[in-house]
């Protein structure tokens, strides 16, 4: 058996159309273009790249992006400044401050001082608190592009045992309580589980975020079941996931591959984020 791929590229594709279709809607209705700001603290050349493809869906798309580029030396007191402004600034309706940030500043603060209305990343307290208690709110990217895949790829979630493989912040838990809204029975699994083969065999779904190559195995994967791979590693010069591809594609029913599975859907949801965010504020 050979599964089907779920292809992300063509499903945050369709995505971006359908959040362009929005942004025009919202200009004709109430003359609102939503703008997206992007602040990029220092040159961490990964950061970089994410930022420019950030800032190249935004306009094209048709919204208002910019990108503030400050050095690394930048104080927390003066990035702290900028979110002030950008938070009253009725033109923005989305910010993004781009992590990692320099040592010398605190992740937290700058997290927390983001209007939980702007914070298109879902990375507020506020955001974090109202998925985890079933109220709409701005949901992390990647997370939210999973369950976009799940639902295009047909996949029904109601009953099922989902299997998440890593439980951070801005994928892992988010990923669980999406699934979980939707009335899967879920596990999450990390570095101390204690048989984790055994885990990811009771899946019917599986999503691995975990940061290791090729670390799950095709004999894991329970006959049938939906794969969804996260993971970005980069070996020999080559992108591969956490899921060992071609072992799981032999068992599984749906996979996403790596590159062209989830990668794709994160920036696409960005836009969508922002396009709520800005929907959100003629209301
Ligand atoms: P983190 O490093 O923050 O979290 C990794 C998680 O995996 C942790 O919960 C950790 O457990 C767990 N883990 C580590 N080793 C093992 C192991 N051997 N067995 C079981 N669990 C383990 O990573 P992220 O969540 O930020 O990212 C995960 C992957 O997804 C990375 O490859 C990243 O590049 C990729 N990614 C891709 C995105 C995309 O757009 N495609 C966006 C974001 C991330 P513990 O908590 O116990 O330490």
């Amino acid at each position: 058996m050979s599964a089907h791929i779920i292809d992300g590229k063509a499903i945050a594709a369709a995505i971006r159309q359908e959040v362009a279709e929005g942004v025009a809607r919202l200009q004709a209705a109430h003359g609102v273009v939503p703008g997206l700001t992007v602040v990029l603290v220092g040159e961490d050349p990964a950061s970089q790249v994410y930022v420019r493809n950030k800032e190249k869906a935004a306009t094209t798309i048709g919204m208002n992006s910019q990108v503030i580029r400050l050095p690394a030396s930048t104080s927390q007191e003066d990035l702290l400044a900028l979110i002030a402004k950008l938070n009253a600034d009725p033109t923005v309706h989305g910010i993004l401050v781009q992590l990692p940030l320099p040592d010398h500043i605190n992740e937290e603060a700058i997290v927390l001082a983001v209007d939980p209305h702007k914070d298109v990343d879902g990375f507020h307290p506020i955001n974090v608190g109202r998925l985890h208690t079933g109220q709409s709110g701005l949901i992390p990217c990647t997370p939210a592009g999973i369950l976009v895949l799940l639902d295009r790829a047909g996949i029904q979630l109601k009953g099922k045992n989902a299997v998440v493989v890593g439980r951070s912040n801005i994928v892992g838990k988010p990923a669980a309580m999406l699934l979980l809204s939707r009335h899967a029975t879920v596990t999450i699994c990390h570095s101390r589980t204690a048989d984790l083969a055994a885990e990811v065999r009771r899946g019917d779904v599986v999503v691995a975020a975990v940061g290791k190559a090729r670390l799950i195995k095709g004999d894991w994967i329970k006959p049938g079941a939906t794969v969804i791979d996260v993971g970005t590693n980069r070996v020999d010069d080559k992108l591969v996931g956490d899921v060992d591809f071609e072992s799981a594609s032999q068992v599984a029913s749906y996979i996403t591959p790596v590159p062209g599975g989830v990668g794709p859907m994160t920036i696409a949801m960005l836009m969508k984020n922002a396009l709520t965010a800005a929907e959100a504020a003629v209301q």
